[in-house]
């Protein structure tokens, strides 16, 4: 494993100080956040920029903070975000590959994740991920309908995703995930058992489904604000959820998390470590991180990221650092999100006893072999069941 003495750049980061003072076990997750997009979604609340100048200048950035942190890992996964990390070019992406296993250990990598957006796949490209050693590709499709993508601001059109997931495959791809978005207004059940229908045709190995959210400040929830726009209501997006878990089941996709499902054995492992409160690195702007007790993020915009790490600053800002209860008590939470759920003895000794009873009084918990675990009410209202814990 490396260390960050020889590099003064961002010798500061807190995350070493952590690190170093804990049990010193590397960390098995990487998380690298790529903000950059060739459009914006009429939806989005990511980090992301459409000022595609700055990428070499940003995976610049990235690398004197790989460099300085990588040493904390041994990642069994590595996920790339974004934005669109699929935007990169060939050259860029093989760049940041290089940087990543000159400065990382490398041999436990057993997944390594990135998502894409239809339009942005080539040939070149996927051959190119295939050959660096990506593993599974997640396409961020949405919808296969022309006039939802429209609704959503996409660019993509319903053609472009069918031709994504064909080079995918052509190139070797065994691990697909299709992203869904459900809930875009004026839409109703039958237009989304078409998405589903539509996911299912390419036989995935695995399916997130996502609620649409209005954020305030979007151009959707500009719309929304005016009244030009009418969000769907609670009940059909409830209605839409278990469409979509009938759905998917029937296809072989079980649901492992509230928004996940997968054929058995296709999980990402990568989210399954944070959904089991396991630590994690994350690089680039905005990136979260989980080291120790520690929980922060990296500051958010990729100008801010590129500025801190010029000015060799850590762009990590810790948020939060958490006692052994409350540790315990936010991994409960979070695995009660997963169909394994969690053991009732965690329950316990993290003494939300109380509160998980008063949830399964109200059937959004249930337990089965000693285990305490989302029916499927809780899955639906997964905040709520959070909300109760905290
Ligand atoms: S592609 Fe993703 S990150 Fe980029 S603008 Fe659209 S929703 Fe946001």
């Amino acid at each position: 494993m490396l260390s960050p003495e020889g590099n003064t750049a961002l010798s500061s980061d807190p995350r070493w100080g952590i690190f170093r003072a804990g049990a010193g076990e590397p960390l098995p997750s990487l998380y690298v956040h790529v903000p950059f997009c060739p459009f914006r979604c009429a939806y989005c609340d990511f980090d992301f920029t459409t000022r595609t100048a700055s990428v070499d200048a940003y995976l610049a950035a990235l690398a004197v903070e790989v460099r300085a942190v990588g040493g904390m890992l041994h990642p069994e996964t590595l996920f790339f975000g974004g934005g669109t990390p699929s935007l990169l070019s060939e050259g860029a992406f093989a760049r940041l590959a290089d940087t990543l296993r000159a400065e990382i250990s490398w041999d436990r990598v057993a997944e390594w994740s990135i998502e894409v957006n239809p339009e942005t796949v080539t040939p070149e490209k996927a051959c190119a991920w295939k050959g660096l050693g990506v593993t599974r590709v997640s396409l961020g499709a949405q919808t296969f309908s022309d006039e939802r993508l429209a609704a959503l601001g996409r660019r993509a059109r319903a053609a472009d995703a069918l031709g994504a997931w064909e080079i995918l495959r052509a190139a070797g791809f065994k691990n697909l995930n299709v992203d869904l978005i459900y809930g875009i207004p004026g839409t109703g059940v039958s237009e989304w058992r078409e998405d589903l229908d539509a996911a299912l045709a390419l036989g995935p190995d695995h399916v997130s489904v996502y609620a649409l959210t209005v954020e305030e400040k979007t151009p959707l929830g500009i719309h929304v604000r005016r009244g030009e726009t009418i969000p769907v209501s609670e009940e059909l997006s409830a209605a839409l959820y278990q469409e979509a878990v009938e759905r998917l089941s029937g296809g072989g996709l079980l649901r492992y998390e509230v928004s996940n499902f997968a054929r058995p054995g296709e999980e990402c492992r990568h989210n399954l470590n944070t959904w089991h409160g396991g630590e994690y690195l994350g690089c680039g702007a905005s990136a979260a991180s989980f080291v120790g007790p520690m929980r922060g993020a990296n500051v958010r915009g990729e100008g801010l990221y590129r500025k801190a790490i010029a000015q060799k600053r850590s762009a990590f800002r810790s948020e939060r650092t958490l006692d052994s209860a409350e540790r315990l008590r936010e991994r409960v939470v979070l695995g009660l999100r997963l169909a394994e759920g969690v053991p009732e003895g965690d329950v316990q000794a993290a003494g939300l006893e109380g509160d998980v009873e008063r949830l399964i009084a109200d059937g959004f918990l249930t337990v089965a072999r000693g285990r305490v675990a989302p029916t499927d009410r809780g899955f639906h209202f997964a905040d709520t069941i959070s909300a109760a814990c905290v």
